[in-house]
């Protein structure tokens, strides 16, 4: 890690009682995961971190994620914008706390385990890589393999056109 970056490091439960916000953005470029993802290394993702407590004494945090990372489209291999509007709901498990039963957890959220010195930058990592599609492409997408087939049947078309003469 660079001396200029600061790592944005939570304590889960503290923030959640406290009914914490964090709002900040990250560049792509401190997403070491991602980075095999992207055709093209700038831009970053506005995040924002919520955490509070219910009335059952759950705690929770809510992350939003809003970016345009640029992808690699799998099909011609240029760089197609994937538009990321991440909203999710963790609760938090502390220790001693139950693991919420399978059946019995809310279908939109998930439980992680709270840690005392979360890693922001790296949960929001997590988020995104379950978020991005496993083969990006363009929605209309000129392969240029497409093309090829078509230029390699044209010369047969065109021989089979002269035999007719
Ligand atoms: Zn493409």
């Amino acid at each position: 890690m660079s001396a200029g970056s600061i790592a944005t490091v939570i304590d889960c439960l503290e923030f959640a009682r406290g009914g914490g916000v964090l709002q900040r953005s990250f560049g792509l470029d401190e997403m070491p995961r991602l980075a095999s993802h992207l055709a093209a290394a700038g831009g970053c993702l506005s995040v924002r971190l919520e955490g509070w407590r219910d009335g059952e004494g759950k705690s929770w945090l809510r992350v939003d994620i809003v970016g345009e990372p640029v992808l690699c489209c799998q099909r011609c291999l240029g760089a197609v914008k994937f538009p990321l509007n991440i909203q999710s709901r963790l609760q938090l498990i502390g220790p001693g706390e139950d693991w919420p039963d399978g059946e019995l957890q809310d279908d939109d959220a998930d439980a992680i385990r709270a840690d005392k010195a979360m890693d922001v930058l790296a949960l929001i990592e997590d988020e995104v890589l379950l978020a991005l599609p496993i083969a990006p492409r363009h929605e209309r997408c000129h392969a240029p393999l497409a093309n090829t087939v078509e230029h390699e049947s044209s010369p047969f078309a065109a021989l089979g056109a002269l035999k007719k003469h």
